[in-house]
């Protein structure tokens, strides 16, 4: 029997927490009877710098019930670095590890799929959504198109997979070597091979509490997603620079031509049309390459994703230690 983890990465969940507290002991309880999961299998909560009581609901459900642990961050630093920080706490002590939200929208009854798949051998199982009749018809839309476009752009992505799957110890050292900081794991987590398959189940409302991605994260998220995985962009405006220059020339030979016919031209909006043209265009690319090399600046610094406040497994560990 191998011991599950289930990471939750939280930020300002109080009105959830108790709630999605409820909800997994009695499904980790029912899984432990069935023999399908360790008994030493736990709830990891990861919070991510809340304001609210998070860590205070955390750390009285770590002592009123040992199936529950906890990991501080020393300060919010976003859903994808928490989830993080809870994996490779929790590829410490546990064979598989779940990672899902706090809010319930996943199904957690698809859990028992995703050991299913455990079990046929795969190292990652992705959980991926058949209906999200629940989600706003924006947000289905905007996700829908944006799947599309990061194919595009040749990331390899599961269609309507959000950051729900399992991951055994093995794939998750294998993404511990990734050190990127840049962070946009459902895109680098294909990317690690080994066998894996997908389980689907339908994506409920949110329970309590309400969304931390505001429309601002949101498009944030979604640049980051094509930025840290593709060089399209780029290579997209070079493109586009090529093909400008080729029509300039073409452009030179026609005027050379009315110029020797002794035609000359007016030429006023020509002029001021394609200097507003070349000029936006030339601005819009120094933004895309600009957002390149800041990428790459943030990765030279090296800098720590996450810092850890507070492990509660680690100290419970070290007080069993003696
Ligand atoms: N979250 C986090 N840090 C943040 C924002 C969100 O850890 O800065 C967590 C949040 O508590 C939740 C998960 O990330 O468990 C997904 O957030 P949410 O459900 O608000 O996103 P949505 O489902 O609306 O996309
Ligand atoms: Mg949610």
């Amino acid at each position: 029997m191998e011991t599950l983890y289930i990471v939750i990465p939280c930020y300002n969940e109080e009105e959830m927490l108790p709630l999605t507290a409820k909800a997994l002991i009695e499904k980790m309880d029912a899984l432990i009877a069935e023999k399908r999961i360790s008994p030493d299998s736990k709830v990891m909560f990861v919070d991510d710098g809340s304001k609210d009581k998070t860590w205070e609901l955390i750390d009285r459900l770590h002592r009123s019930i040992p199936m529950f642990t906890g990991l501080k961050l020393s300060r919010n630093r976003g859903h994808q670095n928490a989830l993080l920080a809870g994996l490779m706490h929790a590829k410490e002590y546990a064979d598989i590890v779940v990672s899902m939200d706090a809010d319930l929208q996943d199904d957690i009854n698809a859990i028992d799929g995703f050991l299913d798949k455990r079990a046929e051998g795969c190292d990652i199982v992705y959980g991926v959504r058949s209906s999200r009749k629940k989600d706003t018809a924006f947000k289905r839309g905007t996700a829908r198109g944006y799947y599309k476009l990061l194919s595009k752009m040749g990331v390899e992505i599961t269609y309507d997979h959000a950051d729900y799957r399992l991951m055994s110890r093995r794939a998750l050292n294998a993404l511990e070597q990734y050190k990127e900081v840049n962070l946009f794991l459902r895109g680098l987590v294909p990317m690690l091979g080994f066998k894996s398959d997908t389980v689907e189940y339908v994506r409920n409302e949110r329970q309590a509490g309400e969304s931390k991605y505001p429309l601002k994260k949101m498009i944030s998220f979604a640049i980051e997603g094509i930025t840290s995985l593709s060089v399209k962009p780029i290579r997209f405006i070079t493109a586009l620079g090529l093909i400008v220059f080729f029509v300039s020339i073409l452009m030179l030979i026609y005027f050379l031509i009315i110029w020797a016919m002794g035609r000359t031209v007016a030429g006023w909006t020509t002029t001021v049309v394609s200097v507003w043209a070349l000029g936006g265009l030339q601005l819009l690319a120094i933004g895309v390459i600009g957002e390149y090399i800041g990428k790459i600046y943030l990765e030279t610094k090296h800098r720590p994703t996450f810092l850890i406040e507070v492990d509660l497994e680690k100290e419970d560990r070290e007080k069993k230690a003696g």
